[in-house]
């Protein structure tokens, strides 16, 4: 047995020094006094476990051999003690592990949420949804079913085995040192199948994670999936992954359910050997049938204990494998980080200037070498066809993203210079993708302000010409988004987002296409609330209808990451160049009518 004790302790011990589980180690030193009740819970299991076996001896002995009266009213009574234990102990081990489980599950939970929301937006363009979401609901699972298997299982099992062991030995030494040289060879497909369980189970994990990631694309896609008729490839593509997780969990089923009975029949020979031995050794007269029967009772009672001391490896190791999934994100140093000495930001409106800057998706540049200047108040609006690296460019203000090479400037310091919480409460952004949360329509037009007045908040919706249509929603301001479902119109949707920049009322506005998917009317009217808002603030404006932008203090052209003109819309006319061609495309067909209101 002891050799199989070093196979099992040697890398529980190797990595237990890797400093992420010290992580580990702190989550479960919160809950020193209910691991230390579970552990006398676990005593009081192994120690009536032990009992059983040893009281197997005076029932034979005394009752059925020495039919002793007193024993026989005395011992039931005793064996009733004795369940009595071992419930108790049990319910209160079960209690305590589960709560110290439960809570470590939380948190983890709360220590990954905590750490992916502070994690630049780079990091969510990386990792697919669905394989974070598995890292939340499933990973933490299964580094809590290895704690509470290490810590509960390796107690009441280590301590069971000792039990019995004593006992063993105390009631026949030599039968003893005879079963321990035969038995061990039991357990040892129990370690081999352990291995391999352990790899299917890494892998039906990574399936799981897998399979999240797919149900929540193509559920979340849905529309584009019925749009272009592929629900059947995409049905042949699910029944595929779960075909492939099935015939996982099956290798699985098998691997676990042969090493049982493989274990049992070894076993069984081992203990052929005892009886043989035993019983010879019963009929010489050398030993009591009762000592003999608790002898073999503790020998059976042994192999659970046993068995799950050697599956511990095989949870421990499991275990480990999720840690690294879990700490890998928890460690994730974010690549936006703040000043140590942040410079505190002087009330707007502000200066915006980016000097030579670069920037790069991985070694793809986007931006290259952008020179600009935004003064006090002033309205800048950048222009290009898509692709052109304008969302990039203002993605760069807030630190989205940070520059590769070149400065941002704000006040005339570097923007790195200030803390990012201070440099974001700058800005109100309307970003191109529309994009509210399952909470009120009132909350959503607060979002980040949380202490708006419902004056506020009307008048900001109301400027943003959302007022009419919230007003005929189920419970106006406070009907759920989530109940509107996708009965909100684009439009609609720009339109709340709007309110809501309007709401924060910041120094610097980005307006990122922010009226795109309204139509020419609406816009209209929205663009009159935009151009009230603009006045004072220093504002980015991206706009796809040129006719929204040629009021603009300035106006730059850019193309494939490089400012390729910049003027006002007269200058730029005039010039003839990239801006008119533009121009041209899109009002060519009206004629001059178009340009009326430029
Ligand atoms: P625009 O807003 O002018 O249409 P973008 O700034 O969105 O352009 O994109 C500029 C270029 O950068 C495009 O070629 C686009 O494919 C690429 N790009 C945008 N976002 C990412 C990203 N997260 N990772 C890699 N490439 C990106
Ligand atoms: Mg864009």
């Amino acid at each position: 047995m002891s050799d199989k004790k070093e196979m099992r302790v040697k890398p529980f011990f190797k990595i237990t020094f890797k400093e992420r589980h010290r992580h580990i180690l702190a989550l479960i030193k919160k809950n020193v006094g209910r691991l230390v009740l579970a552990g006398c819970c676990s005593l009081m299991i192994s120690g009536t476990t032990t009992a059983m076996g040893y009281l197997i001896k005076p029932v034979i002995d005394d009752i059925f051999i020495n039919k002793d009266t007193t024993r026989l009213l005395l011992l039931p009574l005793l064996v009733v003690a004795v369940y009595l234990m071992k419930g108790l102990g049990s319910y209160g081990q079960e209690y305590f592990m589960n709560y110290v489980g439960q809570d470590i599950i939380r948190r983890l939970r709360n220590q990954l949420y905590d750490r992916i929301q502070d994690l630049p937006l780079s990091f969510f363009q990386k990792e697919r949804t669905g394989t974070l979401m598995s890292r939340i609901t499933n990973d933490v699972n299964i580094l809590k079913a290895m704690v509470s298997t290490a810590v509960t299982s390796s107690m009441r099992d280590a301590s069971t085995i000792i039990g019995l062991t004593a006992v063993i030995f105390y009631q026949n030494w030599r039968l003893a040192i005879l079963a321990f040289t035969v038995l061990p060879a039991a357990f040892w497909p129990v370690y081999i199948l352990g291995k391999k369980v352990r790899n299917v189970s890494t892998g039906c994990q990574q399936a799981m994670a897998d399979l999240n990631s797919f149900l929540h694309e193509t559920f979340a896609g849905n529309k584009i999936v019925k749009a272009f008729g592929m629900e059947q490839h995409e049905k042949q593509r699910f029944f595929g992954r779960t075909q492939d997780l099935f015939q996982l969990e099956i290798k699985g089923v098998i691997v676990r359910s042969l090493s049982s009975p493989l274990m049992e029949f070894f076993g069984g020979l081992g203990i052929a050997f005892v009886i043989w031995y035993g019983g010879w050794e019963v009929i010489e007269g050398k030993t009591t049938p009762g000592t003999f029967m608790s002898f073999l009772a503790c020998v059976l009672l042994l192999y659970d204990p046993a068995r799950k001391l050697i599956n511990l490896n095989n949870a421990i190791q499991q275990g480990l494998a999720a840690t690294d999934r879990v700490f890998d994100i928890i460690e994730t140093e974010s690549e936006i980080q703040d000043p140590a000495t942040p410079c505190p930001i002087e009330p707007g409106p502000h200066e915006v200037r980016f000097e030579k800057v670069h920037f790069s998706y991985g070694d793809r540049p986007v931006l290259n070498g952008i020179d600009l200047r935004v003064p006090h108040g002033q309205v800048l609006a950048l222009v290009g066809m898509s692709g052109g690296g304008k969302t990039t460019l203002v993605n760069l203000i807030p630190r989205f993203f940070d520059v590769i090479a070149g400065r941002i400037y704000l006040d005339g310091k570097d923007i790195r210079e200030y803390r990012v919480a201070d440099l974001r409460k700058e800005i109100a952004i309307v970003t191109q993708e529309p994009i509210l949360f399952n909470e009120t329509v009132r909350d959503n037009i607060a979002y980040g302000n949380p202490q708006a007045t419902v004056t506020a908040i009307e008048e900001a919706a109301k400027a943003a010409f959302a007022q009419d249509f919230i007003q005929r929603f189920p419970n106006g301001y406070d009907t759920m988004i989530g109940e509107l479902g996708s009965r909100l119109s684009g439009g609609e949707k720009q339109r709340l987002c709007i309110a809501r920049a309007l709401l924060k009322n910041a120094p610097i506005l980005i307006l990122d296409e922010a009226t795109s998917s309204l139509d020419t009317e609406a816009e209209a009217l929205v663009q009159k609330a935009l151009e009230n808002l603009m006045k004072g603030r220093t504002t980015f404006v991206i706009a796809h209808r040129l006719s929204t932008i040629a009021k603009a203090d300035h106006i730059v052209v850019i193309v494939g990451g490089h400012i390729v003109e910049q003027g006002t819309h007269e200058t730029l006319l005039a010039a003839k160049g990239e801006y008119a061609k533009l121009y041209e495309m899109q009002f060519a067909p009206n004629g001059a009518g178009a340009a009326g209101p430029v």
